[in-house]
């Protein structure tokens, strides 16, 4: 008798009791049915109308107790709702047709956002694949709660899985600072299928997209977006000239190769780091350097100088100073930095376009750290989608599903 009481309190049920509770093969089984004489409420539109039939009888793993699994019983019943025509009752503890009761649904998916998929299956003796239903069921759930209206300002980045050898691409809300979208790959189709999703309306509210200098999401962007204005985000910038930087230190120290080895040896943090950040051997070995005449040291400071570029307050002032840069830079003589101020050169407008608009994608950084430590907890996210789905479950801001009793 308690037993029955307990169950029908965490289920928290009023139109339905339950029969009975047995316990067999290490599980129980709780058989429930609906109340006698009562109408049920149609699950399109909730109007309560007189049952008409029942149908076959249906399973859903419950949340388990002491460690034994639990199974709860049900024959659906059907209403002949007056708008909707037969329908099946709406059933409290389901969502539709997942195997899985919503209360276990819940749990396992407030758990999901902080551990290990394969531990919230041990913890709730689950299989992964409960936990992977349970999760795509709260993402459903919350995505309908969640209109997204009113985002104005997006950024779009890509995160590397395995080593490099697959990417994603994930779209956030820079103002609510939450991930939107993600999907597998990098190209031209995977940002087309975010907008194909995000829709016509949606896109016509966004003012501004924040991305790398990569020619495919820009053409999109064009395609789809054209009313908005691309800022390209100045890390990404940075990270180009970084690259471009440490191109010249391997460039040189191979021409330095035969005469004096050990000049640039271990220094490539000490060029790339903030002069602010390196250790007091790192500043005297950088002080003696500095005074030779070497390409790197020449890098080293067009670099810096670069960096004052951010500090302006208007557009104006800082296309100025661009401009100056990109003489310095291409009359440096040094490949990698010419290279890198023609790149500039070619997208000047969403370079200068941040000091309109001042967007880049810093949290998004913070972000992808977070999603890939997901990507580590996950061992095994067996597909691209289920990658997708634990990202958006986990950065979304979702709203997740709530239950009368919480079971944790
Ligand atoms: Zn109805």
């Amino acid at each position: 008798m308690l037993m029955t009481s307990l169950i029908r309190l965490t289920l928290g049920i009023k139109d339905h009791r339950v029969v009975c509770v047995t316990h067999a093969d290490n599980e129980l089984r709780v058989e429930l049915d609906a109340k006698k004489n009562r109408r049920l409420p149609c699950s399109i539109c909730a109007r309560r109308v007189y049952p008409k039939d029942r149908l076959k009888a249906r399973r859903w793993r419950h949340v388990s107790l002491w460690g034994i699994a639990v199974f709860l019983y049900y024959r659906p019943r059907r209403v002949n709702c007056p708008e909707h025509g037969v329908r099946v009752e709406e059933i409290p503890w389901s969502i539709g047709k997942k195997p899985v009761s919503f209360p276990l649904i819940t749990v396992v998916a407030f758990w999901a956002r902080l551990l290990p998929w394969d531990q919230v299956a041990r913890l709730y003796n689950v299989s992964w694949n409960t936990v992977r239903s349970a999760v795509d069921a709260a993402v459903s759930y919350g995505r309908q709660r969640e209109p997204y209206q009113g985002v104005r300002l997006i950024g779009i980045d890509e995160i590397s899985r395995r080593r490099g050898h697959t990417y994603h691409t994930n779209v956030y809300d820079l103002e609510r600072r939450r991930l939107i979208w993600s999907g597998a790959h990098r190209d031209k189709d995977s940002l087309r299928r975010f907008f194909q999703w995000w829709g016509a309306q949606r896109t016509a509210a966004i003012e501004g997209v924040c991305c790398d200098m990569w020619q495919s999401y820009i053409d999109v962007i064009h395609e789809y977006c054209g009313h908005a204005v691309i800022v390209f985000d100045k890390f990404h910038i940075i990270r180009h000239l970084m690259d471009a930087v440490d191109q010249v230190r391997k460039m040189e120290a191979k021409a330095l190769a035969e005469t004096t080895p050990e000049l640039l040896k271990n220094t490539r943090y000490m060029w790339l780091k903030n002069p602010w950040n390196l250790t007091d051997l790192q500043k005297t070995r950088l002080t003696d350097l500095l005074q030779m005449n070497l390409k790197i040291v020449k890098a080293y400071l067009l670099k810096e100088l670069f960096r004052k570029l951010w500090q302006y307050h208007r557009k104006r002032w800082a296309a100025k100073y661009l401009k100056r840069w990109f003489w310095w830079a291409t009359h440096s003589r040094i490949k990698p930095l010419r290279d890198f101020a023609w790149m500039l050169r070619r997208h000047e407008e969403g370079i200068l376009a941040y000091f309109e608009l001042r967007i880049d994608n810093g949290l998004v950084e913070a972000m992808n750290n977070n999603a890939k430590s997901i990507s580590h907890r996950a061992r095994g996210y067996r597909s691209e989608h289920v990658y997708s789905l634990a990202l958006i479950h986990s950065l979304g801001k979702l709203d997740l599903p709530q239950t009368k009793h919480r079971f944790w």
